[in-house]
């Protein structure tokens, strides 16, 4: 992202929504809790259909505490904004996350054209499909898949067949608003692995979408080669074009850890350099999915690789460079991954229809 550090007191033009907006990804990409994040995101949304005079009238009365949504934290951040002066939680936010979210991994990172893997409030994001497309335009990407969850994993409000025929048009929509943005919001879901091996959604409505990423959610604990077979039959299924975190591993974070899942990892890997389907760098700085010795072996049978946020808020769309970084530590060529490659590459790579092999 280009640099748009700032400093506190300097003059400030880009207005109250972006201020909040600006301060609520900054908190995202530094992981912190999602509600502080909600404070300012929920502000943004009031004062964002409000005329300029209107926000510039409260500020001016000190009545902005008594609009919905916003707080006196975000009310000070209005007020600095609407004055033209850097609000001061931006400049400190700035400072404490705006910087490098690592050390390496940059160079392939800045190759990296889209992201084929993220969460809207429709499931279990925390943020409107339109938000996350904006803040995936922000970064540069070409592409973003939208993945929502598939019906099975309630926990996350999966999407029922006819929620996710809905949601179709609504991205149809944001594309027709977007057009000459240069970016395309990608028709996409997470669809869990059933225990059988088949995929959680029609086929009629898995053959609408552009891209199709197939995760195990549930029944992490399988008995190896019972674990072993479902995987291979998620992966042989003609619609699968990315195997999501493929461990299920968690190393930290506020869900606490949980140990991979055991499985033929050999026999997985070459199930999907087979199938053409991509083995999922997974991003989250908790996933750190595969692990670096699966990866390694991944690699050596001749995979292809994702490299995907996971993101469940527009901040956390950010966390591509912590894929990067392990995806160069393991020396992998990056035209292997497919989200090096321009839009209508990947497209014809996950169209079910084309010649696999
Ligand atoms: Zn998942
Ligand atoms: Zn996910």
């Amino acid at each position: 992202m280009a640099d748009t550090t700032r400093y506190e007191g300097e003059p400030y033009d880009a207005g109250p929504v972006a201020a909040l907006r600006r301060i609520a990804f900054l908190l995202e990409r530094g992981r912190e809790d999602t509600y502080k994040v909600k404070a300012f995101r929920g502000a943004a949304a009031t004062i964002l259909p409000m005329p300029t005079d209107e926000v510039a009238a409260a500020v001016e009365h000190g009545t902005l505490a008594k609009l919905p949504g916003i707080g006196a934290s975000s009310a000070e951040v209005i007020t600095e904004a609407v004055r033209g002066v850097v609000p001061r939680r931006l400049a400190r936010l700035e400072q404490e996350h705006g910087g490098p979210l690592t050390e390496g991994g940059h160079d392939l990172r800045a190759r990296l054209r889209g992201d084929l893997h993220s969460h809207s409030d429709w499931s279990d994001g925390g943020s409107p499909i339109e938000e996350m497309a904006f803040t995936a335009i922000e970064l540069g990407h070409e592409y973003q898949v939208l993945t929502d969850h598939s019906p099975r994993l309630t926990v996350a409000h999966g999407l029922s067949a006819e929620r996710l025929a809905r949601q179709l048009d609504v991205v149809d929509a944001v594309n027709e608003h977007l057009a000459g943005a240069g970016f395309t919001l990608l028709k996409g879901i997470e669809v869990d692995i059933l225990d059988d091996g088949s995929l959680d959604q029609t086929d009629e409505l898995l053959a609408r979408l552009d891209v199709r990423v197939a995760s195990v959610h549930s029944k992490l604990k399988m008995e190896r080669d019972a674990m072993t077979r479902r995987m291979v039959a998620a992966v042989r299924n003609p619609f699968t074009n990315v195997l999501g975190h493929c461990t299920g591993r968690l190393v930290t974070g506020g869900r606490g850890t949980r140990p991979p899942s055991q499985f033929d990892a050999r026999a997985v890997f070459e199930a999907c350099a087979e199938n053409d389907v991509a083995v999922e760098i997974n991003s989250r700085p908790e996933r750190r999915d595969p692990p670096t010795q699966l990866l390694e072996l991944a690699r050596d049978i001749g995979c292809l690789f994702s490299i995907d946020s996971d993101a469940h808020a527009p901040g956390q769309l950010d966390f591509l460079v912590y894929g990067a970084e392990r995806a160069e530590a393991a020396g992998i060529d990056p035209d292997r991954i497919v989200t090096t490659w321009p839009r209508d590459r990947l497209l014809a790579w996950a169209d079910p229809q084309a010649a696999r092999g």
